[in-house]
């Protein structure tokens, strides 16, 4: 796609032609004070609110009000196989099998639920392999986990890097490091697209490597559902979590997603840890029963979950489930390359983009940076009406999201850069 033309007339033009341009009217789009709407390009981070979404939720309030505790069974969605609703869009969105996938607690609770049964370290393998610009989030529970199993957390730590001058990951390094570690690693935990590069890697490579040395695999995929195709069961990836406040459009600090490959779905003998919410639904209310695990990831629940935040889902998952995620994909990039056709007009002595070219290994999102630019480059933004993310020292993280972003959003925020950039 790179008969991208300049002007505002063409940007115009190509909406016109987007089949889904019309899924725009359905969100609610942040304004200015003086009601203007604004650039919004911060998808990543918190996803804009979908104007179903309040009428999903006001369904189970009205429900709690007339029904009290019986809307665990005689609410028009019965609370009690609510998260049952979310199941099959989930699997959908995710690539993966009904049984594998379950929407539970937030983001880094599911991690450490996940590592409780997928990091079983030995003396000889103890290791957790990440990415070195993880996120934060994500690397403070590694290492916590690892001291939680008595180790050290420096030395227990195998960080993935760049080589100098480059911020992308090379899957050769990747290789290096298993052949002189492998057997000391007991897990591999990427971010599945890196929330700062934007770099989308190849689960079934770094799966298939993994498992060659005989690590368990697992993908924090926060910055990659609702964005990119994860085609998390033919990845045979072993575990994976997501939130549902980014591109998943449901609300901030919505739950989180959690995929448990097929594979573990019966195993029985994974440590975990459970909560009546694990146990067989049809003996869970009967109270003293021994424990009797759930098959598939549904097995890893503990509590009876939050049904407002679950409607916010249903109400998202509903319009993912309507457009579908080839659509979706297929618009993306075709927004987010007119958006690096822009940004490339701009000159190489003014801004780099460091997220791969490859349309294939990204989602939505650019990481621009600005050279010799400064924080004061992003505030000037802000007052332009421009809502993107900023990252010392100089990076601009832009995410064009296809739901609800137009080309001409993309049109004027470069308008705006450019203006300021001239200053
Ligand atoms: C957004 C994000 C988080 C945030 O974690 P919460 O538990 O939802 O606060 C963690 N990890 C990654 C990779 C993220 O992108």
């Amino acid at each position: 796609m790179s008969n991208y033309k300049l002007g505002l007339n063409y940007a115009k033009q190509q909406d016109q032609l987007d089949e889904l341009s019309l899924y725009r009217a359905q969100f609610h789009i942040p304004k200015d004070p003086d009601g203007n709407e604004l650039i919004y390009l911060c998808g990543n981070s918190l996803g804009l609110q979908p104007k179903s979404t309040k009428s999903y939720i006001d369904q189970e309030l009205e429900d709690w009000a007339n029904l009290g505790v019986e809307g665990h069974t005689e609410a028009k969605k019965p609370w009690l196989p609510y998260h049952e609703f979310l199941t099959e869009a989930t699997a959908k969105l995710v690539g993966a099998k009904p049984i594998e996938v379950v929407t539970m607690n937030s983001l880094t609770a599911n991690l450490h639920f996940m590592m409780a049964s997928f990091y079983q370290p030995t003396k000889e393998r103890y290791k957790i392999l990440i990415e070195s610009d993880a996120f934060p989030s994500d690397k403070y529970a590694v290492e916590s986990q690892l001291r939680h199993h008595g180790f050290d957390d420096k030395e227990g730590l195998i960080l993935w890097k760049p080589r100098k001058d480059e911020e992308l990951l090379r899957y050769d390094d990747l290789e290096s490091i298993l052949k002189k570690h492998g057997n000391e690693i007991a897990l591999i935990m990427i971010g599945g697209v890196n929330y700062y590069t934007g770099q989308f890697f190849d689960f079934k490579r770094i799966t298939d490597l993994g498992h060659n040395y005989g690590c368990k695999v697992g993908f924090d995929c926060a910055h990659g559902a609702g964005n990119v195709n994860l085609d998390l069961h033919n990845s045979g990836a072993d575990f994976a979590v997501w939130c549902t406040y980014k591109y998943m459009n449901s609300g901030p600090g919505s739950l989180s997603g959690c995929f448990v490959h097929e594979r573990h779905a019966y195993n029985q003998n994974l440590n975990r840890f459970t909560g009546w919410w694990s146990h067989n639904k049809a003996t869970r209310f009967n109270m003293r029963r021994e424990f009797d695990v759930i098959p598939g990831a549904e097995g890893w629940q503990l509590s009876n979950p939050p049904i407002l935040s679950m409607a916010a889902i249903r109400a998202s998952l509903d319009m993912f489930n309507e457009v579908g995620l080839e659509k979706l994909i297929e618009k993306s990039k075709n927004l987010t390359g007119y958006l690096e056709f822009l940004l490339k007009q701009l000159g190489e002595d003014t801004i780099r983009i460091i997220t791969p070219e490859n349309p294939d290994e990204r989602g939505c999102q650019l990481s621009i940076q600005v050279l010799k630019a400064d924080k004061s480059l992003h505030h000037k933004l802000t007052v332009a009406g421009v809502i993107s993310d900023w990252r010392e020292p100089d990076v601009i993280r832009c995410a064009p999201v296809p739901l609800y972003n137009s080309f001409e959003d993309v049109y004027n925020m470069i308008d705006k850069l450019k203006a300021i950039l001239n200053e």
